[in-house]
């Protein structure tokens, strides 16, 4: 016991002292305060005044409140910053004698947001936990706005960077962690650190065994699968002790493999731009952004699922094609689908809310609007079976739910349970009773007046009502003689008397209790109807992912229809045919100029394919469309060609220039090179690879030895061979396909008429012989003067040199970038360094400029 402290502050104190690291949100009255440290940090955080407040004789401490009915936006910002806010709520009933009893009702943190206004429709909000021992990772998620838990374990060498393409991939809202892994984790989303005795593995799994209450965790996919176990039942704890009520939501739990889906390192997410930009991060200008023509929130964030994760499987993808191509071939279908779909709210949020007892009225009625539409969805389909036979025998109408909706809740009921005239009349028959005896109560007192002024003949008696009386009966003192013997006299003034009578006192309780009694009756019957719909809320969640289903592939219909894709042909063998390509993103984004298609024909036995050419005139955009396009085909989209067979691919890596990037510490090289070494030592023979100007970062000859190498490598290493685009304005590389039987070599159309150069975007066969950069940088607008001396350098560079660089093929190393004649080089190699002082070296140095 803190020692003469007031009796609110010790309760404070005993209750802040179960939750140091949240801030505490503490109930007093209308407003929610916080005290201490906390209400600094809220007062900065959140720009409210810091006033004190007397705790004990002569002691102040700082205090900062917010208005309870504000208390969302508040929070937005604090999780937003990566806070946990403690909701202490006042409970049960007020003492007749001291203090309201208080308890914390929930901990919201980054990943356990359930507010529809803090919760983001388009996408899920994951709260990822994790554990790691040596090169094994246990991997738990959850979403527990729609109920989604998964699991799922990676291991082996390669399991840093397949978890880290996992969390880009799954961009959790917050990492749980055991407080004793390194710190250096390069994690997204905000992490918390938690207990490591809380991931014990006998811990976890009791933890799990008693939450689905089952006698083993086979069922669930987990059978020898310790760490997801220890993910998942630390998980739950963290549940426990932050959002009890989010558990019931918790009714099942899958596991996953990484294997199941494409592999997309973050880098190569980053670099095609899948559901971000680069450069601004917003979702505009991405993929997603020229795919996601979906309607209703659940529709959204499954596509944002699906383009995160394109499939290996082929009868998976081919049946996700089969329902786009039935709503693409069927304009009028789609349109009508589209249509009736717009009604549909968040289903999945929405049960979720129902389950975890945060549903408000107006929630419900988003469920009844949302299930009444899913009648007229399903009548959209023919009788005949379509290849969508199957996702709409998933769509349960919840028949009886719905008439439960109708029958029970009132038209336009109120946001809030602090209102009346949430249950429709004719629902309860007690209910209706009340209502009903309320209002008759009303009128008889509304006529009372009326009544006895006949029934007396006192023309002058009236019917008051006060605070402290209630109703009554006023008749002045001169007529106080002829008031009937029911009358009971209850207080006399100056000229008048004031009577009741029990009658009216009966009338009286029932229209002062009624309202209560009314309010009452309707949040009870409302909870009713909440563990009904409750009852059924697989069904519910099983209508939702089927209306999500049948809304992507409309979209996805919607998308391939407006822009003229086409349905891909996939198959297991190697092969790359895409015919007239263009790139999803880019094609929109021309303005009055005509997107050049291009094809990528990969001939039997072509392995590398090389495209030389200018900057700017295309390569890079022809790589990233071409790793688009397999992307999109695997997610069961239509793709932007005239015709595409492609063998599935396993996984895309991807790299392309990081000028725009600032990496800490590392340079643009550096980058690169982990990049490219990551490519080479994890690519298969079904994988896709797109190297743009590998090499780049650092000088010329440099560069040009270790593109070189990278080509060679992919080539003739037996455990590669993968499918490869490399851009390169190196056009000493074209010397490759003489070598290699596997490289081929294309390169970016150019007109020049009369001095004028035009990029054609058009891949050709064969090697560039020019680089075009002094034109490049005529068209970025520099001087007229440093134009004309770069061009007067330029022919100087190439009548001194020779022509390019040739490259001795009879090298085992192949490393020979200088010509083998280069009579500098000579020099070079008979000076013996060992006997060489510096002031001859420096005169050496001095002939050589004079010479060469
Ligand atoms: P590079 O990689 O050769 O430097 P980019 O791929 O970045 O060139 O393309 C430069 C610009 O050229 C793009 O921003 C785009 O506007 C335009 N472009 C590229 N490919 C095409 C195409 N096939 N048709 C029309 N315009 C294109």
């Amino acid at each position: 016991m803190d020692e003469d402290v007031t009796p609110i502050r010790q309760q404070y104190l005993d209750i802040k002292r179960q939750y140091p690291n949240a801030i505490l949100f503490f109930r007093l009255g209308d407003f929610y305060e916080t005290f201490d440290e906390d209400a600094e940090i809220a007062s900065r955080e959140l720009e409210i005044v810091l006033t004190s407040r007397n705790v004990a004789k002569g002691v102040r401490i700082p205090m900062a409140g917010i208005p309870y009915h504000a208390v969302e936006n508040y929070l937005a910002r604090l999780i937003e910053k990566g806070y946990h806010v403690a909701i202490c709520e006042q409970v049960g009933e007020q003492p007749a004698r001291g203090l309201f009893p208080r308890e914390v009702v929930r901990v919201v943190t980054p990943g356990t947001v359930v507010e529809p206004g803090l919760l983001p429709g388009d996408r899920n909000n994951f709260l990822v936990s994790l554990v790691l021992q040596e090169d094994q990772a246990g991997l738990a998620v959850v979403d527990i706005s729609t109920g989604e838990f998964t699991a799922t374990e990676l291991s082996g060498p390669e399991m840093p960077s397949a978890l880290r393409g996992e969390l880009i991939r799954l961009n959790p809202a917050e990492v749980l962690l055991p407080d004793n892994l390194e710190n250096s984790l390069d994690l997204p989303g905000h992490p918390t650190r938690w207990p490591a005795w809380r991931f014990e593995p006998g811990r976890c799994t009791e933890t799990l065994l008693r939450h689905f209450a089952v006698s083993t965790l086979d069922g669930f996919g987990l059978r020898g699968k310790g760490m997801a176990v220890r993910a998942c039942g630390a998980l739950l704890q963290y549940l426990q002790d932050t959002q009890p009520a989010a558990l019931t939501l918790l009714v099942s739990l899958s596991t996953y493999s990484l294997s199941e889906f494409m592999t997309l390192d973050a880098a190569t997410r980053r670099n095609l731009e899948l559901t971000e930009t680069i450069r601004s991060g917003t979702v505009s200008g991405s993929l997603l952004s020229i795919l996601d023509r979906t309607i209703s929130p659940m529709g959204r964030r499954l596509m944002r699922q699906w383009v995160s994760k394109p499939l290996l499987d082929l009868p998976a993808i081919q049946s996700r094609q089969d329902g786009v191509q039935a709503l693409v071939e069927n304009g009028m279908l789609r349109a009508e689908l589209r249509a009736r779909l717009k009604p549909l709210a968040d289903l999945a949020r929405l049960t979720n809310r129902v389950l975890a007892g945060h549903a408000n009225p107006r929630d419900l009625v988003a469920i009844r609007t949302t299930l009444n539409a899913v009648p007229t969805v399903l009548a959209v389909f023919p009788s005949e079976i379509t290849p969508l036979q199957a996702i709409l025998c998933e769509i349960d109408p919840c028949a009886a739910q719905l008439e439960l909706l109708e029958q029970a809740l009132a038209d336009d009921p109120p946001a809030t349970l602090q209102n009346s005239g949430i249950i429709r009349p004719g629902f309860s028959a007690d209910l209706d009773h009340i209502i009903e005896s309320s209002r008759h109560a009303r009128e008889w007192i509304a006529n009372l007046e009326n009544v006895e002024r006949q029934r007396t003949g006192i023309k002058t008696l009236k019917v008051g009502y006060n605070k402290v009386f209630g109703y009554f009966i006023e008749v002045s003192r001169a007529n106080a003689d002829s008031v009937p013997s029911d009358y009971i006299r209850k207080q006399t003034l100056v000229n008048a008397e004031r009577y009741i009578t029990p009658e009216m006192k009966e009338y009286e309780t029932l229209v002062l209790n009624a309202e209560e009694r009314i309010h009452e009756l309707e949040v009870r019957l409302f909870r009713q109807v909440c563990t009904q719909l409750a009852a059924a809320s697989p069904r519910l969640l099983a209508a939702a992912r089927g209306l999500a289903h049948l809304d992507v592939l409309a979209a996805l219909a919607e998308t391939a229809a407006l822009n003229g894709y086409v349905r891909p042909q996939l198959t297991p063998d190697p092969i790359l045919d895409i015919r007239d390509c263009r790139h999803p993103v880019v094609e929109h984004s021309l303005s009055g100029v005509r997107f050049v298609p291009n094809d990528a024909v990969f001939e039997p036995g072509e392995i590398v394919r090389l495209i030389t050419g200018p900057n700017m005139s295309g390569k890079s955009t022809f790589l990233r469309q071409v790793a688009l396009v397999v992307l999109m085909a695997q997610m069961g989209s239509f793709v932007p060609a005239s015709s595409a067979l492609i063998g599935l691919v396993d996984r895309i890596f991807t790299r392309i220039g990081a000028q725009d990037e600032i990496h800490a510490g590392q340079s643009t090289f550096m980058v690169e090179m982990i990049e490219t070494a990551n490519i080479l030592n994890h690519a298969t023979p079904r994988s896709l690879l797109i190297l743009d100007e590998v090499g780049r970062g650092t000088s010329t000859y440099d560069g040009v030895s270790i593109a070189w190498a990278v080509v060679e490598y992919i080539h003739n290493h037996p455990e590669l061979r993968a499918r490869t685009l490399f851009a390169t304005h190196y056009h000493e590389l074209t010397q490759l396909s003489d070598l290699l039987p596997g490289v081929r070599n294309y390169n970016v159309a150019v007109s020049e008429s009369g001095g004028q150069v035009i990029f054609l975007h058009k891949i050709i066969p064969g090697g560039a012989d020019r680089s075009y950069g002094i034109h490049v940088a005529q068209l970025a607008g520099l001087p007229r003067p440093v134009i004309l001396r770069a061009d007067e350098i330029l022919r100087q560079l190439e009548a001194s040199s020779g022509k390019a660089v040739k490259i001795n093929p009879n090298l085992p190393q192949q490393m020979a970038l200088f010509p083998e004649t280069n009579p500098l080089l000579n020099d070079l190699r008979e000076i013996d360094l060992n006997t060489l002082s510096p002031i001859e070296a420096l005169n050496r140095l001095y002939e050589w400029q004079k010479k060469y």
